[in-house]
């Protein structure tokens, strides 16, 4: 009843739990919505402690991808799954191939892909029991330069907005995590002129970027220091009571998910007069470039790029939405998902 109760308040339309005793699987499937078509994200191997960490975290995930592929204009609901296993340790191909057999008696309903913990070899595995996977070797491939592609765009956006001019020659630029996105975001934002300082606990990481320009300052230093933007490339929870005291910057614009730690730490940012891009805007790159793979014609590089660059109009829509009805962008990002969504499901009833 407890999980009724959790399903009715996030309003998903179904959860799938699954044990495989051969494998040893231990899985759930979270279906939050196919108003817009097959629900669309990623799988997650992650060694939770308790099933309702577990459940929590998918149920969190799946309605976060609803709004993410609805927001981007993707025909595409929202789903997530969950296996409860060390991807390091516990995770066996004969798991992973259970997992493909679960997802192919969906029917098409959910339609899985890479998250942390999955591999592109797991993905191999899985798409050898189901055709409804995304991000398959061979096609479309690693999202982070496309993911990044579009948090260029998305700064620019946010620049224009901010300054009316969406030129970042010249502009400071503090980039927290220099990994897949951070990188090639750091590359871009170099090749326009911009001063780019980078942190990361990994020092290989910080040496590649230094070596392409950028100027390396301590872990801690990422919030004080006076920049333009912050864009916070690394975990999420980053925008907290701790942090957003210190910030010297104007803008906040990342890839990291769940930037946010509350709903008020939106609030607390424009009482500073801190504009925030909300995250699943801004990062969306990485499914649109996915999702290219089910596009009619299949895959294809220079569409993905283009629908990423336009991560500018819809951030600017945003940012007006939110300035027209005298809320914040965050709450403007969830009403244009949420109401191209209503349009789909009262378009069906019609
Ligand atoms: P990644 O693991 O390649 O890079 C993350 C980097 O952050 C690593 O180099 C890590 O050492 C560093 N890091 C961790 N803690 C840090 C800290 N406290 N300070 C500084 N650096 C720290 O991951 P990625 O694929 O580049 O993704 C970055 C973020 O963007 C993640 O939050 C991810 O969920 C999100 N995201 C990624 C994509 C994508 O296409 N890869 C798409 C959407 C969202």
């Amino acid at each position: 009843m407890i999980i009724l109760k959790e399903m009715a308040s996030y309003g998903h339309e179904r959860i799938v739990f699954s044990y495989d005793e051969g494998s040893g699987l231990r899985s759930i499937i979270a279906v939050h919505s196919t108003a817009l078509g097959p629900a669309v994200g990623g799988l997650r191997i992650w060694p939770y402690q308790t099933e309702e960490e577990a459940l929590f975290d998918v149920l969190r995930l799946s309605r976060g991808m609803t709004y993410k592929n609805a927001a981007m204009g993707l025909d595409y609901g929202g789903g997530k799954a969950v296996i409860m296993v060390d991807s390091n340790e516990e995770k066996t191909t004969d798991m992973i191939r259970a997992f493909g057999w679960l997802v192919e008696s969906l029917g098409g309903s959910y339609v899985t892909g890479e998250d942390v913990g999955c591999s592109q070899e797991d993905i191999g595995v899985i798409m050898e029991e189901t055709s409804h996977v995304i991000g398959v070797p061979g096609k479309s491939g690693n999202p982070s330069p496309v993911t990044a592609y579009g948090v260029f765009y998305a700064m620019k956006a946010a620049a224009n907005h901010c300054w009316g001019s969406d030129d970042l020659n010249g502009k400071k630029v503090v980039v927290q995590g220099a990994g897949n996105v951070g990188l090639s975001l750091i590359e871009q934002l170099l090749e326009v002129g911009a001063t780019v300082y980078v942190s990361d606990i990994m020092a290989d990481k910080v040496d590649r970027a230094v070596k392409l320009g950028a100027t390396a300052i301590e872990e801690e230093a990422v919030f004080s220091t006076e920049a333009d933007i912050f864009a916070p490339c690394a975990l999420g929870g980053i925008l907290n009571d701790d942090t957003i005291p210190q910030f010297r910057a104007e803008i906040i614009c990342g890839s990291a998910n769940n930037q946010l730690l509350e709903s008020k730490h939106g609030r607390m940012l424009a009482e500073r007069g801190i504009l925030y891009s909300p995250d699943f805007i801004v990062n969306g790159g990485g499914v649109i470039n996915a999702a290219e793979e089910m596009a009619s014609g299949g895959y294809n590089k220079e569409r993905a790029l283009a629908k990423a660059a336009n991560i500018y109009n819809i951030l600017l829509q945003v940012f007006a939405l939110a300035k027209e009805r005298d809320i914040l962008p965050y709450e403007a990002a969830n009403a244009l998902a949420e109401e191209r969504i209503a349009q789909a499901l009262a378009k069906g009833k019609e």
